[in-house]
């Protein structure tokens, strides 16, 4: 089995998160007492939710290239950079380390393949929704059609996810609105929709949904086990 290195802490609700869903689904892969080899580099969150707040992206892409560097050194066989919003840096990790780095889109995408679907709607943070890190490379490498929220939705949605779930805070009038805008997203003709940040599964389920939901934070998780068996 090779080990799994994870950039993590961003926030820690979320890599809890991946830490349980790995190692559930190693265990279910090889039976018995089986868990995953997991290397995990946690960052604290307030510091890098100051640097993304202050646009201060050079300085916040130094931090990422340091902890790939501290997990290769330590003997991790693959990268995983445990939130969506943090790929804005993903080819520069990458460039940092000798091993592979598992893009969470990558994987997101090709779930959605599967499923024959080609328009999606995409929620996460502004930086995700917003910038073209994210939608581009859905767009320009899997030739997804990429819808997002209207603005104020979009305010919304960072909102939650900033002031609430990272803060581990999980409220009934956010899951309401979610799920007015996923309602709306699906009216708007998604056939799906991404939950492109990894905290949203904290909230928002199945259930929530009249569309399929793409978890990345179980379809990342996921993928690193196919990696490392
Ligand atoms: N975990 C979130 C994401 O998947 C947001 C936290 C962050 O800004 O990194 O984008």
């Amino acid at each position: 089995m090779k080990v799994i290195g994870l950039i993590g802490g961003m926030s820690w609700e979320s890599t809890a998160v991946y830490y349980k869903i790995i190692n559930e689904t190693v265990k279910d892969r090889l039976g018995g007492l089986s868990s995953a080899k997991i290397l995990l580099y946690s960052l604290n969150f307030a510091e890098i939710e100051k640097l993304q707040r202050e646009e201060k992206w050079a300085e916040a892409t130094e931090v990422m290239r340091d902890a790939a560097r501290r997990l290769e050194g330590g003997g991790a066989d693959c990268l995983l950079i445990c939130t969506n919003t943090m790929h804005k840096m993903a080819s520069e990790v990458e460039g940092a380390v000798n091993i592979p780095l598992l893009h969470i889109a990558d994987a997101t995408a090709r779930e959605i393949k599967k499923k024959k679907i080609e328009r999606v709607a995409l929620l996460g943070t502004k930086f995700t929704m917003e910038e073209d890190f994210y939608k581009g490379r859905l767009m320009e490498k899997y030739f997804l059609d990429v819808i997002i929220p209207p603005e104020e939705d979009r305010n919304i949605v960072n909102q939650v996810i900033y002031h609430e779930l990272c803060l581990g805070k999980i409220r009934e009038e956010s899951r309401k609105e979610f799920r007015r805008i996923i309602e709306q997203l699906a009216g708007g003709g998604a056939e799906g929709v991404i939950l492109g940040c990894t905290e949203i599964s904290l909230l928002i389920k199945e259930q929530d949904s009249p569309v399929e939901l793409f978890d990345t934070t179980a379809i990342h998780a996921r993928a690193a086990v196919d990696f490392a068996l």
